[in-house]
């Protein structure tokens, strides 16, 4: 049973530790744009302070800042009354106001798979902190290649923008939920570059159901990275989007392009774009479509792309 009120509990905590400086955080230069050739949706947003945060293999091999949390970032020690397996943290280096991190109480590695209870009570927490105008997700970036920067097993919770809508949510307008099959293969968005698997969710849907929705998209990525990657070599690499409507996971090749020095997590795949250089910032404002670009370095192509449509 998850603990009362976990909103409330964030939002009083983030204040707090922006007030005694054990986080920073500058709401600096952000926008919104389309991609004209696949309607996508970017969120795009200027976080320099981001280049003190640590980045995959800045972190010594016998550290582990997320086991051993700052006392002024710890919101919950057990997010679930009952069975105290995650505690709640605030992230130190937050992309928008009340970024939390589920963080294992027990050291657990970042590489494996979710499990029936997480799926649980991640999405327990989303039906407790959504209302009808404030909408979250949750991420988990698994894998060498997925943007991952710490070892310790851990999921993000945050916060749409307001009016903003990512291209899952086009996707999966008017489906009914179903289990994806090799017979009735997960949904597929015929214009963005990236390959990515989704699946409408139902309004309540079980432990059971989340977990036979994760595990089928968990197929098409290991099948996937059979075909695409060169190297093949366990563990691989995605992310994973859970919002209270669908599920999405997207195969991941690289955590940085190529074009663009631009790396991306599991908030990229959303359309959720953070720049930490003001040059970059500004080659994107330029041309907003270089990030479907972007994207598809970080990952593989879509098989199911077709050509251009005009948003
Ligand atoms: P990821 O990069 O997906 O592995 O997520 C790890 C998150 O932990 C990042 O978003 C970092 O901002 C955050 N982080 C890094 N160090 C700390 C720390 N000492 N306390 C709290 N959060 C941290």
């Amino acid at each position: 049973m998850l603990a009362k009120d976990i909103k409330g509990l964030i939002q009083s905590k983030y204040a707090e530790a922006r007030e005694n400086k054990a986080l920073s955080f500058n709401d600096g230069d952000t926008s919104t744009k389309c991609n004209s050739e696949n309607g996508m949706m970017y969120w795009i947003r200027f976080v320099p302070t981001l280049l003190t945060k640590p980045e995959k293999g800045d972190t010594p091999a016998n550290s582990d800042p997320l086991g051993k949390h700052e006392p002024e970032l710890l919101v919950l020690q057990d997010m679930d009354v009952v069975e105290r397996e995650y505690k709640l943290v605030l992230n130190k280096f937050p992309i928008m106001p009340n970024h939390s991190l589920l963080i294992t109480n027990a050291y657990k590695h970042q590489n494996d798979m979710l499990t029936p209870s997480d799926l649980r009570k991640c999405y327990a927490l989303l039906q407790q902190v959504d209302t009808s105008i404030e909408r979250h997700f949750i991420i988990f970036n698994c894998g060498p290649e997925s943007g991952s920067s710490q070892n310790h097993k851990h999921l993000q919770l945050l916060q749409f923008l307001d009016g903003f809508v990512p291209f899952q949510d086009r996707l999966c307008n008017d489906i009914e939920p179903f289990l994806p099959s090799i017979k009735l293969p997960p949904l597929q968005d015929k214009f963005v570059s990236f390959a990515h698997f989704v699946v409408p969710l139902p309004e309540l849907p079980t432990e059971e159901y989340l977990m036979t929705c994760y595990i089928s998209l968990f197929e098409y990525i290991l099948a996937f990275a059979k075909h695409n990657n060169e190297k093949n070599e366990p563990p691989v690499s995605y992310n994973f989007i859970l919002t209270k409507e669908w599920m999405c996971l997207v195969p991941r090749s690289s955590i940085r392009a190529q074009t663009l020095p631009v790396g991306f997590n599991s908030i990229g795949y959303l359309g959720l774009v953070i720049i930490k250089e003001e040059d970059t910032l500004l080659k994107v404002k330029e041309n907003p479509d270089i990030i479907d670009t972007l994207l598809l370095e970080c990952g593989f192509p879509n098989a199911m792309k077709l050509k251009h449509q005009t948003f």
